[in-house]
């Protein structure tokens, strides 16, 4: 084909905008192949890791993992925040945590633990099957461990115990009442806690998740609540073990300048905190840390205004900034960014199976004959007559028409033959018209729907609700490319549909430098298999499906009610253990058990740990992970 010749691979690196979402991760290769490069110099081709899986006998749709690519990010996280120190000269430090809730994966965590080593690069626990995983990593012993999230005497009792095993774990009191739960249970094991204190900020982030932050978030304590938690650990002789505060205004912050007042906000309520007594030594400016999935660098729900340079650069500049003004130290800085950590590492692969949509198979259509009925041949003059300056009124006509047909068709008048020349030509017409209008700036309403209604529908073998439910949850958006071709002009315009039954299943918007684009450009499939990536999707999207949070099913009950007021349950199902749940995650219980007692084992030894604590300690561990997920109160 000659339109093949005059596309090059830099013209599909554009078409597809690689280079403006891929962060240097993902490139298009010489050969018209997406490739990964993890580092400099290391480079793979998707589609040749892809036949090597089905050689195996693997069948996809596929997840590839890059580790490499996980520690790549950490790496650049914390070299960009090193950097912004060493500019400004900011006599603190930084430290990362990462959410483990945006991605529990073994290999994603076991990643970002080592990679973060050298950085002291922590781990953060929203429930308590999260924070069973996260004592058993290894990591530096500066490296934080946050626990966030409600808390329930098991959640805090694990986490004193962690203390104890030599662990930085900070509880972060969520709500106010959690102090005394957590003052009692360090009471009982005499365990001295390290705390932390999340502050309702009433700046808000951008973008989707902007209800995180403000007066009506889940989670924090506004300021006389905060106040009184400092009172209460003076009142105790503890305000020392109070040690962070910590602020999260929602994920995916699009705008920069969100970022700046929430930190200058986070930073005085610190210096205020210092203020009233507290010692505190970190300040936690939570996630948020944008990923740009449509490369557009705008606000755009899908993308964010700012680097990851930036982003250092203007946290590090607005703490010291606002402490130099309070006259107050310059804390440890603390991020806990997670999908910007995760997010690149991860594509998923799925074959195109079939392609249908209104346009194909048009060749078969053969010119009305001298029986055709009158509408059919109209059409056909429609079509002929066809020009950049009649198209709009010939547009209306041929829409007039086509309903004729219909009609004329319901009463008996026109034949199946006609109707299917009819409707092929009225096809034909819209698929001349799209092209008479590609190049022009002005398109008229009525014609503005008709690439996606012209469209072909890509045929994929995946689940939306199970591999992208936020695309179908909350409109997320993930750059789609064809894994090779790519020095192939693509043809055809289509959309994207699942194997489900769903008709939600489907994909029809796609990452564009203004907006969205409705139809995504796509090869004409021959022959040989055709491969679709879909990119950045290594946050929240590969554990949200079913186990965000390691929150596996729900217990049911099934109750009848009788006469009387009497009520018989018919039916109880367990929910998922917390076991079964890390298991799902490619952890084993006993590697978990026994990271625990090595470590618990060197506590003992160290004097920080008396026996009988250590067989407490192990008891509870064993518990939780035999334990149900979801929170569990003790009345009274
Ligand atoms: C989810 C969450 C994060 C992660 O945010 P990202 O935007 O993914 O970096 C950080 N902190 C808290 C408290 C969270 O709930």
């Amino acid at each position: 084909m000659t339109t093949s010749v005059s596309f090059s691979t830099a013209d599909a690196a554009e078409l597809y905008q690689v280079p403006n979402w891929s962060g240097g991760w993902f490139r298009v290769s010489d050969k018209g192949q997406m490739e990964v490069t993890p580092t400099p110099g290391l480079h793979a081709p998707l589609r040749s890791i892809i036949d090597d899986i089905l050689e195996r006998g693997e069948s996809l749709p596929v997840i590839l993992r890059f580790p490499q690519v996980v520690a790549g990010r950490v790496k650049q996280l914390n070299e960009a925040f090193g950097k912004a120190i060493t500019e400004y000269g900011y006599t603190g430090h930084y430290q990362g945590v990462f959410p483990i809730k945006v991605n529990q994966r073994r290999m994603v965590v076991e990643s970002v633990a080592a990679a973060g080593y050298e950085y002291a690069h922590g781990l953060e626990a929203g429930s308590k099957a999260e924070l069973a995983l996260c004592l058993a990593q290894r990591m530096h012993p500066d490296a934080l461990l946050c626990c966030n999230g409600f808390k329930d005497d098991g959640f805090i009792k694990l986490a004193l115990w962690g203390r104890s095993l030599g662990k930085n774990v900070v509880i972060t009191l969520e709500k106010y009442g959690e102090l005394d739960r957590v003052l009692k249970q360090a009471r009982a094991l005499g365990v001295k806690p390290a705390l932390g204190v999340r502050f309702k900020l009433h700046a808000r982030g951008s973008g989707q998740w902007e209800e995180s932050g403000g007066d009506q978030a889940k989670f924090g304590l506004n300021a006389y609540e905060m106040l009184r938690v400092v009172e209460r650990l003076k009142e105790e002789d503890m305000l020392d073990s109070l040690v962070m505060l910590h602020t999260h205004i929602g994920s995916q912050i699009t705008d920069i300048r969100r970022v700046k007042v929430a930190v200058r906000e986070a930073t005085q309520t610190y210096a205020g905190l210092i203020a009233a007594g507290a010692q505190l030594k970190y300040l936690n400016v939570g996630g948020g840390l944008g990923v740009d999935y449509d490369g557009s660098k705008t606000t755009f729900y899908a993308s964010m205004n700012y680097t990851l340079g930036e982003y250092a650069a203007d946290v590090v500049y607005t703490v010291q900034e606002t402490c130099k003004a309070r006259g107050v130290p310059e804390p440890t800085i603390i991020s806990e960014s997670g999908r910007a950590l995760t997010a690149h590492h991860a594509v998923l692969v799925m074959p195109v199976v079939d392609v249908t949509g209104p346009t194909r198979n048009l060749d078969t259509l053969a010119a009305p004959s001298e029986d055709s009925h009158q509408i059919v041949k109209d059409l056909a003059d429609i079509l002929g007559n066809l020009s950049a300056r009649n198209y709009r009124e010939m547009y209306n006509d041929a829409v007039g028409d086509k309903q004729t047909l219909h009609n004329l068709f319901d009463l008996g008048y026109v034949t199946l033959d006609d109707r299917a020349r009819g409707e092929a030509l009225f096809n034909a017409i819209l698929r001349k018209i799209a092209k008479l209008i590609q190049g022009e700036k002005y398109v008229p309403d009525e014609l503005e729907d008709l690439q996606k209604v012209l469209a072909d529908q890509y045929i994929c073998n995946f689940s939306l609700f199970q591999s992208l439910p936020d695309n179908w949850a909350i409109q997320a958006l993930f750059p789609i490319v064809p894994l090779d071709r790519l020095n192939e002009r693509p043809t055809r315009q289509g959309t994207l549909v699942d194997i489900t039954c769903d008709s939600d299943g489907k994909i029809e918007k796609f990452i564009d430098l203004r907006d969205v684009k409705a139809t995504l450009p796509l090869h004409e499939p021959g022959t040989k298999p055709y491969y679709l990536g879909i990119f950045l999707m290594g946050a929240y999207q590969d554990v949200l499906g079913s186990a965000h949070n390691l929150f596996g099913k729900v217990n049911e009950a099934h109750v009848t009610i009788r006469p009387g007021g009497r009520y018989h349950v018919d039916l109880f199902v367990r929910g998922q253990k917390a076991r079964r749940m890390i298991e799902s995650m490619g952890y084993e219980e006993p590697m978990l058990r026994d990271s625990i007692e090595d470590q618990a084992d060197a506590a003992l030894e160290a004097g920080t740990l008396t026996p009988e604590q250590e067989t407490e300690l192990l008891e509870d561990y064993g518990e939780e992970l035999l334990g149900y997920t979801y929170l569990e109160y003790e009345e009274g």
